[in-house]
């Protein structure tokens, strides 16, 4: 009977040990799910589809994982007023608010549109390991993202221009804001 106390001790540590384990699991889920994964509905083609309508070069950057020429691409010295898409599928991807001149020679943004609008993959190509950035909707390759960017997130996503489109906002929607 005398040990009865310390048993109840023993079980109700046990008790305590896996719940504050299950926590630290259930957290580290959350976390990779929600710098991963969005509930944007898929846009899914075939190779095929997705050679059709897009340039060789867009094919090449967006399904292929290719690289743009630093320097090379539309977008990387722009500081028009607008939005920039995706331009496999259109989605709202980043806005000039966001972006910065990080002397890189591709459009380089602190923070995309909606962070759902993007999701990241491990990319372990050419013996080093990077952070791949890719539209959430069509799964088309922007770039990576580098944790050497300005704040508030510290963060530099490095996109190529190719796989962006940009729509410049007129100047009657400026106005429209300002009233
Ligand atoms: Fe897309």
């Amino acid at each position: 009977m005398k040990l009865f106390p310390f048993l109840s001790l023993f079980i109700l540590i046990t008790f305590v040990s896996c719940a504050q384990k299950q926590q630290v699991e259930k957290a580290k889920t959350d976390k990779a799910t929600t710098t991963t994964t969005s509930s944007i509905e898929k846009i899914e083609k075939s190779k095929e589809e997705w050679k059709s309508m897009l340039t060789p070069q867009q094919f090449e950057v967006l399904r292929e994982q290719g690289t743009e020429r630093s320097f090379s691409g539309k977008y990387w010295d722009n500081k028009e007023t607008g939005t920039y898409y995706c331009a496999g599928c259109e989605l709202p991807l980043f806005t000039p608010t966001t972006k910065y001149k990080s002397g890189t020679g591709w459009p380089s943004f602190w923070e995309p549109i909606h962070e759902n609008s993007v999701e990241t993959e491990v990319d372990n190509k050419y013996g080093w390991t990077r952070t791949e950035v890719h539209c959430a909707r069509c799964e088309g390759h922007l770039g990576h993202i580098f944790e050497d960017g300005p704040k508030p997130t510290g963060l530099r996503y490095c996109i190529n221009s190719v796989s962006l489109t940009f729509e410049k906002k007129s100047d009657a929607d400026a106005k429209k804001k300002d009233e």
